[in-house]
């Protein structure tokens, strides 16, 4: 099965966590939210559902990954110092750069759900901007790395 990602998708998974955290918290989620969440549930669609089932079974492995940390990268910041990229400190051409969405527990976060203004809400730390990284630490990232050039 395929997992697809539209909008209602996303928006179903934002509002669910978000109700889970309410009731994580106050006992009790706000019912606007939970509206709206019902709302958005009534509207997907079977193949919608499957994937939001799918997703849902490890929302913050799917919203949040530890970064890769490249052996090289010791070698390589005694050699180039700090830059380039963020995973082994390579020098690289701004133009092969790919990005990588950071929080402030300096956890990668999926492009596909976590923006700048959602993201505390969603992984409960905020967005320290993106960062540079080369393709080969990439690859070990994969579904984590944003292309800015595509
Ligand atoms: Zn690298």
């Amino acid at each position: 099965m395929k997992t697809i990602i539209t909008d209602n998708v996303k928006r179903f998974l934002e509002l669910q966590e978000k109700v889970n955290n309410q009731i994580d918290k106050e006992g009790i989620a706000e019912s606007k939210v939970a509206d709206e969440l019902e709302e958005i549930g009534d509207k997907l669609s079977y193949e919608e559902i499957d994937s939001v089932i799918e997703l849902s079974k490890s929302p913050m492995t799917k919203l949040e990954k530890v970064l890769y940390e490249s052996p090289m990268k010791d070698r390589n910041y005694e050699k180039h110092g700090y830059g380039g990229c963020i995973c082994c400190y390579k020098p690289m051409k701004e133009t092969d750069c790919l990005l990588v969405h950071m929080n402030e527990h300096w956890m990668a976060l999926n492009p596909d759900f976590v923006t700048e203004e959602n993201c505390f809400e969603l992984t409960g730390s905020n967005s320290q901007g993106w960062f540079p990284i080369g393709n080969d630490c990439a690859k070990k990232m994969k579904g984590f790395v944003f292309n800015p050039n595509k």
